[in-house]
């Protein structure tokens, strides 16, 4: 504790001084009376910008320094600069417990624990540098969709009322506002102030409900509620009517408005904000979630933000080729899985071989068959099943292959889902490419006026110097550039 002393001393020449630190002295990082965990108020000076070890004993308290104390403070201030819709997506650390300190930056650090974990993530992806990534990219990324590939732009009110009137016309259709979208909470003061405003029905979870006294939902669970605003049948006499409660829905619903459609029971987005002009698909706001994989707004659905997959082809399927499906020669169908051995059998016949004849001496022809579905010729024998003869299917048979993709592997194989499953080598997913993140997401990109773009998988996947090398290419104009510079700096 010898620096802590002698720097102590240093405090109270200063205190001498003058009542406030002077600004000389912000090359060091002050700490005074730092007491998180096990810390016994240590008074400590750093020097700012040089490399510093910190070494001492297990439990002397190092972590409780430089994580608890400098990182979470540096990292706390930082946020509490950025704006209130931003805070609320990033895991705020509470004050740690210190009389002071000064000449702090923003902080990142790096565990190295968390990498050792996590043996398929870049660096990007486990440091908190990923937090400041997402937020840049939810300020000043702009949305691509999905379908076209081009840029989202906003649709005025009069041009929705013009595409309702088109492609709308003569069906009953409700008007409904969005007002909350996938959050908890019970809700009950939403539902008294709608009905003292006179309105008398929500959407709530899908559901249609009259508004009551004392309504609530259920607090732990996340909802999506949506006002009715208004239900009519799309008339080109009743424009005016749609125009006038399709501006108070946009204005309920936050600048989105989902048209139901009554007869097809399908709903339709429609966003003063955000849609494709060409397919008009609506996208939400981007927020630092969207792009978050252990979000269920930003993961990937097929992977579930795992960015792997079961790599299932013919060759991970067949098992030994000397035996018969019978004899197990193949992964899938189980054994005792009478109904899809029979119904192999029954597309086999026509080809001169049943699932008694070993595998390596069925040829291309029915391994397609098998395995994908071609060359189906019409059986003569039915599907045997339970004592019951079954001569036509309702569906054709695609193919093992895609049938194992689509399978619940706990619901088919039981206790042997895992042994089955480590049978199948693990690839990237086909769908995320990798990333984690759902397409809507992935189509988020940050562009400059130079026609430089980042997209958030190129972030994903590379080192700390390949991503910070990508953004310093990028030249933003200038509000986004004002908005950007200090999440680029770190
Ligand atoms: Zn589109
Ligand atoms: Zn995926």
């Amino acid at each position: 504790m010898n620096i802590a002393t002698r720097s102590h001393k240093f405090w109270i020449q200063m205190k001498k001084g003058s009542d406030t630190v002077p600004n000389e002295v912000l090359d060091k990082i002050i700490i005074r009376g730092a007491r998180q965990h096990n810390l016994k108020s240590i008074d400590l000076d750093l020097p700012r910008n040089k490399f510093i070890v910190i070494t001492g004993l297990s439990g002397s308290g190092k972590s409780s320094l430089a994580f608890d104390t400098i990182y979470a403070e540096g990292q706390r201030r930082y946020l509490e600069t950025m704006m209130a819709y931003a805070r609320q997506f990033l895991q705020i650390l509470e004050r740690p417990d210190v009389d002071l300190i000064e000449g702090l930056s923003p902080s990142v650090a790096i565990e190295q624990k968390t990498i050792s974990t996590n043996p398929h993530s870049s660096v990007g992806t486990v440091t908190e540098i990923y937090d400041y990534v997402r937020l840049l990219f939810a300020k000043v990324g702009t949305q691509f969709c999905v379908n076209c590939n081009i840029p989202v732009q906003q649709q005025t009110p009069d041009q929705i009322v013009r595409t309702i009137l088109t492609d709308f016309a003569n069906r009953n259709v409700l008007l409904l506002a969005p007002l909350v979208i996938g959050r908890k909470g019970h809700y009950r003061e939403l539902f008294r102030e709608l009905m003292a405003e006179g309105f008398v029905q929500v959407r709530v979870d899908g559901t249609l409900r009259d508004l009551q006294d004392g309504m609530e939902v259920s607090r732990y669970g996340t909802h999506n509620i949506e006002l009715v605003v208004d239900k009519l049948k799309v008339q080109k006499k009743s424009a005016s009517r749609l125009r006038e409660s399709l501006k108070m829905g946009l204005e309920r619903g936050s600048g989105t408005i989902i048209l139901h459609d009554h007869d097809l029971k399908k709903d339709t987005f429609f966003s003063r904000l955000r849609s494709c002009p060409k397919c008009g698909t609506s996208y939400p706001d981007l927020a630092p979630n969207s792009f978050s994989f252990n979000s269920k707004f930003g993961m990937c659905r097929t992977c579930g933000g795992t960015g792997l997959s079961r790599d299932i082809t013919p060759e991970a399927i067949v098992v030994d080729p000397r035996l018969s499906i019978t004899d197990g020669a193949l992964l899938f169908p189980k054994r005792d899985d009478f109904f899809l051995v029979s119904l192999l059998n029954s597309l086999l016949e026509p080809h001169g071989v049943n699932t008694n004849t070993p595998f390596e001496q069925l040829n291309a022809t029915v391994r397609d068959l098998l395995f994908f579905g071609k060359n189906q010729k019409d059986s003569k024998k039915g599907i045997e099943f339970a004592g019951v003869s079954i001569s036509n299917l309702k569906t054709k048979f695609e193919g093992l292959v895609p049938m194992l993709r689509d399978l619940d592997f706990e619901v088919y194989f039981g206790k042997d889902s895992a042994d089955i499953e480590a049978h199948l080598p693990l690839v990237e997913c086909g769908s995320c490419g990798g990333t984690r993140l759902r397409p809507e997401s992935r189509f988020a990109r940050v562009v400059d006026s130079g026609g430089h773009e980042v997209e958030i998988g190129s972030v994903v996947r590379n080192s700390i110097d390949k991503v910070s090398a990508l953004f310093e290419e990028l030249k933003l104009p200038r509000r986004n550039q004002e908005i950007a510079q200090p999440i680029l700096h770190e």
